[in-house]
């Protein structure tokens, strides 16, 4: 790991094709109403039990919501993202972002990294080698040089928190209620557009319904089984799993 990094841009626009933008709830609405699709990721975790990244229990308990399954109960963390499989919906001809007074706090972060228990890497972004040999510092110490960046980041990740509830509660009215397991992948959903942009302006109440595990491995079903939690390995309709 890197503790000090220089960085300047290079306007490649790499960073805006195939990756799915991690938005905010006000961000996921702004997304919805100019007609883009957002793809919803869910990952869940035992409080001190499967799935639970012990070392990052402070970051996970607060960026998850409890939910039921089964007899029991998991904390879910819900990602709404801009649905980028190709080129951003954004990104004109000369590679260049058409909202960019108004793009999302992650692109504005990019490559610096959200989550405190990932350090920085060049070799994982996909900035050339020559945007990591030039510019001021972008890193040092492992937080970020400019204050104005530094309080960016921390504002992706009080969204985090602050958002939690709500989109599972949308995820609930909408019946995406199929969770991974945290470690061992994503369930990922692409909501109907329309409802989901009604949703996000009615903002549902969460109503308890039950959740339930996607997990395709037997030994780790068992062991959520003894929990008492409610798990499925059938091949998904609504869903797709991304396991790791
Ligand atoms: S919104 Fe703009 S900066 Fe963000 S991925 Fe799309 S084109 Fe890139
Ligand atoms: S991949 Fe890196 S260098 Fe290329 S446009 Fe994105 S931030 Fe800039």
């Amino acid at each position: 790991m890197s503790e000090n990094l220089r960085f300047a841009c290079t306007g490649c626009g790499k960073c805006c094709t195939g990756h799915h933008v991690p938005l905010t709830l006000d961000e996921a609405r702004q997304w919805a109403a100019s007609g883009g699709q957002v793809v919803v990721l869910i990952e869940a975790f035992v409080v001190d039990g499967p799935g639970m990244p012990a070392d990052q229990r402070e970051h996970v308990l607060r960026r998850s919501h409890p939910v039921p399954c089964g007899d029991g109960e998991v904390r879910v963390a819900v990602t709404f993202a801009a649905f980028n499989p190709g080129r951003c919906r954004n990104l004109d001809d000369n590679d260049l972002c058409t909202i960019y007074e108004t793009r999302p706090l992650v692109c504005r972060i990019y490559p610096v990294e959200i989550n405190p228990h990932i350090p920085l890497r060049p070799e994982n972004k996909d900035c050339p080698p020559e945007a990591w040999e030039q510019g001021p510092e972008l890193i040092h110490g492992a937080q970020p040089v400019d204050p104005q960046l530094a309080a960016l980041v921390q504002a992706s990740r009080q969204a985090d928190r602050d958002d939690i509830a709500a989109k599972v509660a949308i995820c609930e009215a909408l019946g995406m209620t199929c969770s991974a397991l945290k470690g061992n992948g994503f369930t990922a959903y692409l909501p109907e557009m329309a409802a989901f942009a009604t949703a996000l302006q009615q903002m549902p109440v969460g109503d308890g319904a039950a959740w339930t595990l996607h997990v395709s491995d037997e030994g780790l079903a068992g062991a959520l089984h003894a929990l008492g939690m409610r798990t499925t390995g059938e091949t998904p309709v609504y869903y797709a799993f991304i396991g790791f």
